[in-house]
């Protein structure tokens, strides 16, 4: 996978499966890390407000300036918010010291997702400082990233330490959170097919600005409800707030694997509803009895292609895959000489070989 400047451009619609952001992000994180230039049309073209926003500008952005690429493109395209089209032409790939701003609460998880794989597979280690949203609805908090991802990602070879210095909860946002990244030359295949039986629960309730008393209330709606006895409760009141806001989490960690999942609170809906709907997500997952869920599929997909690509097989196991992840492998398919094999039944078994000539 070392860039080739020669390498031709490739085309990827933007439209094709579920039309999101995730395209983008894997695409340019793909077009870094293997040197292939890209043209992007139909930017989130499945999507109410279609075109870049905040957080994917961010994204291209800040993967042009860890893989030295130059961006274009004609009018209402190219770097801009709403773009719908750009081309984006990497050059070599260059650790440092970096800091970008999304701006608003959009997820700085996202960004940081679209540039780690650029990153691990630079010649140096990197510091990286963003700045924006680290709660919000529709993304992975930064405690998916500490807790779930990068310990899988580990596996594969990078080690990434990732900080939570500000919260920035959704619609503040202003939150900050800082990576440090020691890269790998190769990376390492891994399987998550085994979902060991025992687990320990851990249960952590935020508030921004607003009363402590949500918090406590959320927790005792979770401990009366669960026969967790041995979960561990930790209630935070955030210092120095940069707007209002109110999480409840619950991980559920294994030997090999650790889930997290979200609910946040909303204005209007009581704390114990918000607990017992994320119950509702946790049961379910944990009926399910495989190791990965939903969010963390998508994540695993990246280092596990990656992987494949340089010779590894890797798999995991989850519950049936999002239209979400569906696209995420396609797009994987296209840059990589990777096969990848799902296996349907009860759970989904997704395997990650290199291609064979
Ligand atoms: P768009 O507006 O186009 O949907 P987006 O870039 O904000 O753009 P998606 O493309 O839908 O969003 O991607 C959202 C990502 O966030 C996915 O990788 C998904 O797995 C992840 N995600 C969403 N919610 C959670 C959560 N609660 N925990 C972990 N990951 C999450």
């Amino acid at each position: 996978m070392t860039p080739s400047p020669t390498q031709s451009r490739i085309t990827i619609d933007g439209a094709q499966g579920e039309g999101g952001g995730q395209i983008i992000r894997s695409s340019l994180a793909l077009s870094a890390v293997t040197g292939t230039p890209i043209r992007l049309e139909n930017i989130r073209a499945g999507r109410k407000k279609p075109g870049l926003l905040r957080q994917h500008l961010t994204a291209v952005r800040a993967a042009a300036e860890v893989s030295g690429a130059s961006v274009s493109g004609a009018s209402v395209s190219g770097d801009q918010l709403r773009s719908s089209v750009l081309e984006f032409t990497p050059g070599t790939l260059q650790g440092g010291d970096f800091r970008f701003a999304v701006g608003t609460a959009g997820s700085t998880s996202l960004v940081a997702q679209t540039l780690l794989p650029a990153l691990a597979s630079a010649g140096e280690s990197s510091t990286v400082t963003l700045t924006g949203g680290t709660h919000n609805p529709w993304a992975p908090p930064t405690d998916f990233l500490q807790r779930c991802y990068l310990p899988q990602l580990a596996k594969a070879g990078p080690r990434v330490d990732v900080s939570l210095t500000r919260h920035g909860f959704y619609p503040a946002g202003g939150g900050e959170i800082r990576l440090q990244v020691q890269p790998q030359t190769s990376w390492s295949g891994f399987e998550l097919l085994d979902c060991e039986p025992t687990f320990t629960p851990k249960v952590t309730a935020i508030v921004s600005k607003l009363p402590r008393g949500i918090a406590e209330r959320q927790c005792d709606t979770i401990r009366r409800k669960s026969n967790w006895e041995n979960a561990r409760y930790e209630m935070i009141e955030v210092d120095e707030p940069t707007g209002p806001g109110n999480v409840v989490m619950i991980e559920i960690e294994r030997a090999s694997v650790t889930e997290l999942f979200i609910a946040h609170g909303k204005v209007g809906v009581k704390a114990e509803r918000v607990a017992r709907s994320l119950l509702k997500q946790v049961r379910a997952h944990l009926g399910r009895r495989v190791p990965v869920g939903e969010y963390l599929a998508d994540q695993l997909m990246m280092p596990m292609g990656l992987a494949a690509a340089q010779g590894h097989t890797s798999a995991f196991r989850s519950g049936p895959l999002s239209m979400h992840s569906q696209t995420h492998l396609a797009v994987l398919k296209v840059f990589l000489p990777i096969e990848i094999d799902v296996q349907e039944d009860d759970d989904v078994i997704v395997r990650f070989r290199p291609q064979v000539a």
